[in-house]
C-alpha cells in the first residue's frame, strides 16, 4: 500500500489451518454468509470458545465480542447458570415431540413479560417465527400482500428476500417494499391496494441496516393505518425482544401489534423462534384453526430450559438495563469524539444496547475493522450489521475498546493524509 501502513495480518497458524479445512467442506468456508467477512476482506476469525464478554480463537487470542452471535448472548458467553442447567436437563432426554413442562414454563414467563402474548407458538428460528406470523396474517385476512421496509431483514423466507438469486418473481409479487418512516408513502400503498394487504411487517428498531433508530410516531401510524384497512401489524422482535428492557419493544413504545415474533435472546444461545398474540388471532393456527405450521424440534426441552434460565436472570437484571444502555451511550460518544478529533467522518447510531458505525469514506470501515480485530476487539464484519453489548461487558471492556479505537482512528487519519 502506498501509505506504508500495512494491512494487519490477522491470521495465525492454527486459525489458518482451520479456515483451510472449512473451505474444503463449506461454501466460502461458512454456514452463513456474513461469517465469511466478505465486506471487510481479510480473514474471518474462527472462534473456539466464548466466556462472558470475550471470545477466543484457535491460537488463543482474546477478543472483546460485540457481535455476541448476532444479538443472541445478552448475558454474555457461556453463562454458568445456563451451562449448568443444560448439564442437568439433558438427563431427561433431548426431544420428545410431545408437550412438556419446560415449554409451558418458558411461555408463561414470556407472557408475564409481554402480556400481549396470550397464546404462543414456539419454533426453532426467527425465520420460522416470521414465516408463521405472515402465514397466519394471510390466513386470517384472506389477503395476499404484505408490506415490509427497505433494508429490513426478516429471515430467509423466499418472499422476504426480494434481492436474492433463486427466488421466482411470482414468489415476491405480493411483497411490497416501503421506505422507512414515510407516512405518506404508506398511506398511498394502502389506498392503492385497499383490501389487498394482509399485514405490515416491521422491526421496531432496525438492526439489519446498521441500527435504524425507532420512530415512535411512525410505529403508531402503522398501528392506525393497519387497523383502518383491516390489515394485521406484525412486529419482528427477533432482535429487539428483551434487548432494551425486560419485555418487548412494542411495550417500550406503547404500540400494540397483532402478532409479535421473538428469537435470538429468548433461546439463551440455542436455536429458537416464537410468535404469539391475542388468543383470537392465534387460534387460527392448526390444530384449532386452518393455518398449518409444524416443526419437529419446536419447544425442544434443552432450548426451553436455556430460555427459562435466561429469562429468570434477565428478570433479576431488569433494573440494570439502564446501566447497559448507558455503557453504549458512553462508548458511542467516545468513539464519535475520537473520530472527530482525527477528522474522520463517521456516523455512530445507537439505541439501547445496540450500536453501529458507518464511515463516510469507502474502504475505511474495512481497515478499521481489521485493525481493531488485531487489537482484540471483535465488531460485526459489516457496516450493515448492528453491534451489541451484554451484561458481561464492563467499563474495563469499554475503555479498552475506546483506547484501541483511538489508536485505529490515528492510523486511519495518517492514511488519509498520505
Ligand atoms: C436474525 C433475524 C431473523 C431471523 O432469525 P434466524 O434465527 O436467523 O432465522 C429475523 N428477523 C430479524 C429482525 C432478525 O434479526
Amino acid at each position: 500500500m502506498a501509505t506504508g501502513i500495512e494491512e494487519p495480518k490477522m491470521i495465525t497458524e492454527k486459525n489458518r489451518a482451520l479456515l483451510q479445512k472449512a473451505q474444503g467442506v463449506f461454501v466460502g468456508g461458512v454456514n452463513s454468509p456474513i461469517r465469511a467477512f466478505k465486506q471487510v476482506g481479510g480473514y474471518p476469525v474462527p472462534i473456539r470458545k466464548g466466556r462472558g464478554s470475550k471470545m477466543y480463537d484457535y491460537d488463543g487470542k482474546e477478543y472483546i465480542d460485540y457481535v455476541l452471535s448476532y444479538g443472541v448472548h445478552i448475558l454474555g458467553h457461556a453463562n454458568p447458570e445456563i451451562i449448568n442447567g443444560i448439564k442437568k436437563i439433558v438427563d431427561f432426554g433431548l426431544s420428545f415431540g410431545a408437550t412438556h413442562d419446560l415449554e409451558i414454563k418458558l411461555a408463561e414467563r414470556l407472557r408475564k413479560a409481554i402480556p400481549a402474548l396470550e397464546k404462543i407458538r414456539f419454533v426453532s428460528s426467527g425465520t420460522e417465527a416470521v414465516m408463521g406470523a405472515v402465514r397466519l396474517a394471510r390466513g386470517i385476512t384472506g389477503r395476499d400482500k404484505i408490506i415490509k421496509f427497505e433494508g429490513s431483514y426478516h429471515g430467509h423466507a423466499d418472499y422476504l428476500l426480494v434481492k436474492s438469486g433463486g427466488v421466482p418473481k411470482n414468489f415476491i409479487q405480493h411483497t411490497l417494499i416501503a421506505p422507512n418512516a414515510d407516512n405518506g408513502y404508506l398511506d398511498k400503498i394502502f389506498e392503492r391496494n385497499k383490501s389487498g394487504i394482509a399485514a405490515v411487517l416491521v422491526e421496531p428498531v432496525g438492526g439489519n441496516n446498521g441500527v435504524v433508530l425507532p420512530n415512535e410516531p411512525f410505529l403508531k401510524h402503522l398501528r392506525y393505518i393497519t387497523k383502518r384497512y383491516g390489515a394485521l401489524l406484525i412486529f419482528d422482535e427477533v432482535i429487539t425482544g428483551f434487548r432494551f428492557h425486560f419485555g418487548s419493544a412494542a411495550d417500550y413504545f406503547d404500540v400494540k401489534p397483532d402478532i409479535l415474533c421473538l428469537g435470538k435472546i429468548i433461546g439463551g444461545g440455542l436455536p429458537i423462534g416464537a410468535y404469539g398474540g391475542g388468543e383470537k388471532i392465534m387460534n387460527h393456527l392448526a390444530p384449532l384453526g386452518n393455518v398449518y405450521q409444524a416443526s419437529t424440534f419446536s419447544g425442544n426441552p434443552i432450548v426451553m430450559h436455556t430460555g427459562i434460565t435466561t429469562l429468570k436472570r434477565l428478570d433479576l437484571l431488569k433494573g440494570s438495563y439502564r446501566h447497559l444502555n448507558n455503557l453504549v451511550i458512553y462508548l458511542s460518544q467516545a468513539l464519535s469524539q475520537e473520530a472527530k478529533r482525527h477528522n474522520i467522518d463517521v456516523s455512530i447510531r445507537h439505541f439501547g444496547t445496540m450500536f453501529s458505525i458507518y464511515f463516510k469514506k469507502s474502504g475505511y470501515f474495512s481497515l478499521f475493522h481489521k485493525t481493531l480485530l488485531k487489537e482484540g476487539i471483535y465488531l460485526a464484519p459489516s457496516e450493515q450489521e448492528s453491534n451489541f453489548i451484554s451484561f458481561s461487558h464492563d467499563k474495563k471492556d469499554i475503555e479498552k475498546t475506546i483506547n484501541a479505537a483511538r489508536k485505529v482512528f490515528g492510523i486511519l487519519a495518517e492514511r488519509g493524509r498520505a
